[in-house]
């Protein structure tokens, strides 16, 4: 199956100025759906939307998710992608963040319902916390703090995944969720304190390395492409295929190699900093996606250096581009 045989959509997009939903709202565009972004500019940029503005088949819509959606549009699809990702922008107004995941959530699901739309929520690995299975499967229930730092998103999260699957069962709303885990690439925002966007531009500036506690923790990274073809083949799957599904890449590293990485493949001897771990930062995370592989016959395909190497481009230029300009 591939997402390239959808027929022509309506689509909406929430959170769509942002990294994963810019991509999104471009794919989209391209394969020659309809595509309406909805987005506060919270975490978003007009930046990543600035290719597609003059496009006759896109169009942008200012709005807070937080207070009910009420437009003429009809869409066929909705993608909820409207929530900051990174712990940095999450954490600065967590009843903020709680109530984007549940009552973006809830008013999201409304327009769904009167939309006749399908709906994709995008979840997060963070609903298994800091996991104590390992590699995590989808039944695995999680290990998450009620009351920490993180958990204005994990728990703003896990309740968004309980209000669709209940949501959907009681209005009859087709719904589906992704669990998406960390994914990387162009467009990433260059200060929200993501690992790779810092590692990259601290490296690119001839900063030291900020690793966090002693860099043994561990991530898995998807590239960006891989997990947009993810997303979209789960919302074009089968109407009994509802998820939640794991989407991200299996191939797991600790912080220390990624950084290890990215000096090398810059090519710098940048030295490296070790600062105390965030509190409640998971151990290990690494997507079981075996439910992925079976219902969507998804599993990423680029590997970490050529998509560490995009990305670094990405960056090389953005940075050359604001020198440039302050040299003019
Ligand atoms: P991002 O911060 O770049 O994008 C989020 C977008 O949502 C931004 O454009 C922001 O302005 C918008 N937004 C935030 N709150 C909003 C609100 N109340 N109303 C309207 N718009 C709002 O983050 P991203 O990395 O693109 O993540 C997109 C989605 O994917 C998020 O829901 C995130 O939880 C999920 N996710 C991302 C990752 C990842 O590694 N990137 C991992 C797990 C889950
Ligand atoms: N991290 C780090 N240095 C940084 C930014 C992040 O060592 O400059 C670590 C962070 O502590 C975590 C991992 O990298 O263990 C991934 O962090 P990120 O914020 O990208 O994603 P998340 O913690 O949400 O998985």
């Amino acid at each position: 199956m591939s997402s390239l045989n959808s027929p022509r959509e309506c689509v909406l997009v929430a959170g769509g100025a942002g990294f994963l939903g810019s991509h999104l709202c471009r794919r989209l565009l391209h394969e020659g759906h309809h595509v309406t972004c909805v987005d506060n500019f919270l975490t978003g940029r007009l930046h990543n939307i600035a290719s597609m503005a003059d496009h006759p088949n896109f169009l942008m819509l200012r709005h807070d998710v937080i207070e009910p959606l009420r437009c003429d549009i009809r869409p066929t699809q909705i993608y909820n992608l409207a929530c900051p990702a990174s712990p940095r922008h999450y954490q600065a107004d967590p009843v903020h963040t709680l109530r984007t995941c549940v009552d973006g959530a809830f008013n999201l699901l409304e327009f769904a319902r009167q939309s006749g739309a399908r709906i994709l929520q995008a979840s997060t690995s963070e609903v298994y916390g800091d996991p104590h299975v390992h590699p995590q499967p989808e039944e695995y229930r999680g290990n998450v703090n009620v009351v920490g730092p993180r958990s204005c998103y994990d728990e703003g999260k896990r309740c968004a995944e309980t209000l669709f699957l209940d949501y959907g069962r009681q209005n009859d709303v087709h719904t589906k969720i992704a669990r998406i885990f960390n994914t990387f690439g162009p467009s990433m925002a260059q200060g929200d304190g993501r690992v790779v966007s810092n590692f990259i531009v601290q490296v690119l500036t001839g900063e030291r390395m900020t690793v966090y506690g002693d860099g043994s923790q561990t991530r898995a990274l998807c590239y960006v492409d891989d997990m947009i073809e993810g997303l979209m083949r789960l919302m074009n799957s089968a109407d009994d295929f509802r998820g939640p599904v794991n989407l991200g890449s299996p191939r797991e590293s600790t912080i220390l190699n990624i950084a290890y990485r990215i000096r090398r493949l810059v090519g710098s001897d940048v030295p490296i900093e070790f600062l105390p771990l965030p509190a409640d930062d998971p151990v290990r995370r690494c997507p079981d996606i075996t439910v992925a592989r079976h219902h969507l016959d998804w599993e990423p395909k680029t590997d970490l250096d050529t998509g560490l190497k995009k990305t670094i481009a990405y960056f090389s230029e953005l940075m050359a581009d604001v020198s440039n300009s302050h040299a003019a």
